[in-house]
This record gives structure tokens, sequence and C-alpha cells, in this order.
């Protein structure tokens, strides 16, 4: 009766892991996307090449080795907007490649074109060529993501007042710039930026920043922006942009101020990219960012086979989360069983530095009225700071004094994002501080800041317990 079994529209981690699940359980799947290449957002603008930017940034810059040949150490003197961008093209062209391989090897169907709704089984794909193609199926995946929220009061020129979109494309460094909006994207950018000698400005009308990351991890994570001379002003709004004649763009705050900056990054906010599919012909509404409800368990939409999973559904707005919210709409879609994944999952933010965190807070834990004791361990207190030559970088555990378990794993500094999985996985399988205390740790490692916590927490927990 339909022409597939589930089609999916947008091809960024949710639409891609949600297309590939469908297939390997032999489904015919298609997949409509309307931008030029497969891969969403998560590939084209958002996370992959605000990753590589970081990393181009952070070799080109020689941050890393600053430790040992002091502040003023450079591997290149003058870097250029040409060398970020080189190494992002590379990076995209091998990521598409990865997928479209994965789409032919798994014998997921792919059209290129708009898709809006006529009914809840019927969808119109408009195609590059004007071409109008209807296409029905049993079930349909919502994975169409977001798009940056540009308010008409900010002067968006492609040029000197950004989106996080159009910053991939500029075309000379900064020497200054003024992000407006403290979340995730827009300490991201202004830490990669700031790493590259732009003298970055941090503006957000919230007095404070990263609310739902420990607030010592937050504390020590400031300090170091403010130590190498970056701004945070926080509780201030922008109440006018305006570009002057000199190719400069003016900002004139809440509070008085007035800044005049090289560049202003507008990353305040995305909304869900709704608006393009004619939602009403399905029986479906989104939200006013343009969200839509679902079942947090079955991703399912108001309407019985319309699913809706990734950035599009609302918190927490990853890549990771996303694919593993594909994944769930798929199976639930064509009927196969859907395990709920566990309860805490990792949280990376690619700052400079990065953080990284998994489980409750201490905030958490005294709002729950949990007994807690944490153990610290810097980074400089390990063998392989030393060799890496790192004076930051903080690791926190988290442990119940009733059951012993680890209840939250939250870094901040070199390789925060990878080390949490150790945490992570302690976490979700239970552990206790005594795994931390009884195992041994490869060395030098900076994992061995984990051993050097639970050491602390537990001398303080006392009554350390051997299963040997
Ligand atoms: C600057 C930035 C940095 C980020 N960094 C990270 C990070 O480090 N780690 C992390 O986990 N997450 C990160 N994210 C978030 C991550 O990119 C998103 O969570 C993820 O891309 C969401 O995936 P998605 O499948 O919901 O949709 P998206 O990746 O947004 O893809 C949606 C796709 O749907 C297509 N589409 C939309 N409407 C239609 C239509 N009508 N017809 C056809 N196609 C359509 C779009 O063209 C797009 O390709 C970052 C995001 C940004 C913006």
């Amino acid at each position: 009766m339909f022409q597939y079994d589930l089609v999916v529209v947008g091809s960024g981690p949710a639409g891609r892991r949600g297309a590939i699940q469908a297939a390997k359980l032999g489904k015919k799947v298609l997949v409509i996307e309307q931008g030029k290449r497969v891969g969403g957002v998560s590939v084209h603008t958002g996370t992959i090449p605000s990753k590589t930017l970081r990393e181009t940034a952070l070799n080109l810059s020689g941050w890393r080795e600053r430790g040992f040949y002091g502040k003023a150490y450079r591997v290149k003197q003058e870097i250029s907007a040409e060398d970020l961008r080189r190494r992002l093209l590379i990076t995209l062209d091998h990521e598409v490649e990865v997928l479209e391989h994965q789409f032919a090897r798994n014998r997921v169907q792919h059209m290129r074109g708009k898709a809006s709704f006529v009914d809840a089984s019927t969808l119109e794909v408009v195609k590059d060529d004007g071409e109008l193609v209807k296409i029905t199926a049993a079930s349909i995946l919502l994975a169409v993501g977001t798009k940056p929220f540009r308010p008409d009061y900010i002067p968006f020129d492609h040029k000197t007042v950004l989106d996080s979109d159009e910053l991939l494309e500029i075309e000379e460094l900064p020497r200054s710039m003024v992000v407006i909006g403290a979340g995730v994207i827009g300490i991201e950018y202004a830490t990669i930026f700031s790493a590259l000698d732009t003298a970055v400005t941090l503006i957000d009308p919230k007095s404070t920043m990263l609310d739902f990351i420990d607030k010592e991890i937050v504390e020590d994570f400031t300090y170091q922006l403010r130590d190498r001379n970056m701004k945070i002003m926080l509780g201030t709004k922008a109440d006018k942009v305006t570009k002057l004649d000199d190719g400069k763009v003016e900002l004139i705050l809440d509070n008085g101020r007035r800044l005049v900056t090289d560049m202003v990054l507008f990353a305040a906010g995305r909304m869900g990219a709704t608006d393009a599919l004619n939602l009403k012909a399905a029986g479906l509404e989104a939200d006013s960012r343009g969200r839509l409800k679902v079942n947090p368990e079955t991703f399912q939409t108001s309407v019985p086979n319309i699913y809706a999973a990734g950035d599009v559904v609302g918190f927490p707005s990853l890549a990771s989360t996303s694919m593993e919210q594909g994944r769930i709409a798929a199976r639930v879609a064509i009927g196969a069983v859907a395990k709920e994944p566990p309860k805490y999952f990792p949280y990376g933010i690619y700052a400079v530095p990065e953080i990284s965190t998994c489980g409750l807070t201490e905030e958490e834990m005294k709002e729950r009225g949990i007994p807690y004791e944490c153990g610290i361990a810097r980074f400089r207190e390990t063998s392989r700071g030393h060799i890496m030559g790192l004076d930051t970088g903080l690791l926190k555990l988290i442990f119940s004094l009733k059951t012993r378990r680890l209840l939250g794993v939250h870094i901040v500094g070199e390789g925060a994002t990878e080390l949490v999985h150790i945490g992570q996985a302690v976490l979700n399988l239970k552990g206790t501080v005594e795994y931390f205390v009884e195992n041994t740790f490869n060395y030098p490692t900076l994992a061995e800041a984990y051993k050097i916590a639970g050491l602390d927490a537990g001398n303080r927990m006392g009554d350390i317990k051997s299963e040997l």
C-alpha cells in the first residue's frame, strides 16, 4: 500500500541513525534531505566543523605547548581564515563519504529535496530542479533539526554580524569579537577565537552560565577564561547593534556601556526547522520555538505513524543523544523492541578548555537531599600532566555516602570529553568508590586522576571495602 516502510526527513545524526537501523532490520527506507550533501547540521555547520576548527586552532596556535614554552609561543605566527577552512573541508569530505557509503551499504535510498506534508502518510518533495514528487510511507520520522534563531534587531550581514552557521565562512580572523549568548555554542566559539588571539567579549542577559554544569567546574572554567583576558559580561543585554561606517560594529548594552568590535557572533538560541513542513496537513503543531512534542520513550508524536527525534524535540540537543533517539524512534516505528538507554549520558562542551560531565552535580545532590562526598584531582598532580605541561584541569567525582556509588563525574581540562567515559561506565554500571581505589590505571595517564580523586573521597568516606 505504501511506497516505503519508513521515510526519514533529514540526514543529521537522528535521521541517518534511524534510517540505517530500520534498513538493517530489512525495511524499505528513504531519506529526504534538502542540503547539498547528507550529514545535517552536525556535519556541515555544527558539531564537526566547530570541533575541526577547535582542533586546528589549538594545533596552529601551539596552545597545548604553552605550558612549557610560555604564553607567547605560536606554531604559526599569522593564522588565517584560510588555514582554518582548509582542514575543515578535508574533514567534512571524509565525513560525508563515510555517511554516503553507510547509506549505500545498508540500501538506504536517498532523495535530495525539501519535504512537506500532504497528509499524515504522504510527503511532497520539491527537488532542486523544481520537480515535485509525492512519497507515501507507513511511518515517517521527522529529524529536521534546528536552524539559528535570527531576531530582527540584529543586523546580520554575513560578514561582520553573523550567526554560528555563517561563522565558518569568514574570510579574515577578527581582532576583536563580541559573542552574544553564553550557551554551549557561544561559549565554544568564544573560547576558540580567544585561543586564536582574538579579543573576545561574551555577553548574556542571564547572570549565570552553564547552569546544568556543576558550579565548581563552571567557576574553575570561568577563572581560566578571565585569566587569559576574555571578558565575560553576564546579566547584560545588547539593546542595539549597529554597523558603523568604518566597518566595525557598535553595541549599546542595557547597562549603558558601549562596545565597538570587528565582529559580532549572535549565538543565542536555535529554532526547530519545522516551518516548511506544512505540519497542519498531518495534524501536527510545533511550539513557539518550532519544536515538536513527543513521547520521551517512543519518540512518537500525537499522530501515531509520525515520529520525531533529534534537536527538533528539544533538550539535550546533542548529536550523540540525537543518534540514540533516531535509532529508538525507528525501532518503535517498525515494531521492533526498543530498550530505553541508560539514564545518564555524557555532556561535552568543546570549549578551550573542554568541559565534560555525566550524572548528578553537587547542587543536584543537595536538592535531592542525598548525603555525599566529593573527590577532587587536579591534572597537575598526575605525571602525565607534568609531561604535558598542564597547570590546569580538574576532575571531580561525587559519591553517595550511603551506597558509596559514583553519582556524578565532572571534568574541566584537556581531554575531558574522552576522560568522562570512564566515569560514565562506572556510574551506569553502578560502581562504587572502591572501583577507583582498587583498580590499577595506566601510568602515566590523565586517567590516573580518577584514582587520585577516588582516594581523596575514599579517605574522607572511611571504611574502604575491598572485594578482593
Ligand atoms: C555550532 C554547533 C556545535 C555543536 N557541537 C556539538 C558537539 O560538540 N557535540 C554534540 O553532540 N552536538 C553538538 N551540536 C549539536 C548537534 O549538531 C545536533 O544535536 C545534531 O546535529 C542534531 O541532529 P539532528 O539529526 O536532529 O538534525 P540536524 O543535524 O540538524 O539535521 C537536520 C537535517 O534535516 C534537513 N531538513 C530540515 N528540514 C527539511 C525538509 N523540510 N526537507 C528535507 N530536509 C530537511 C536539514 O537540511 C538538515 O540537514 C552542535 C551544534 C552546533 C550548531
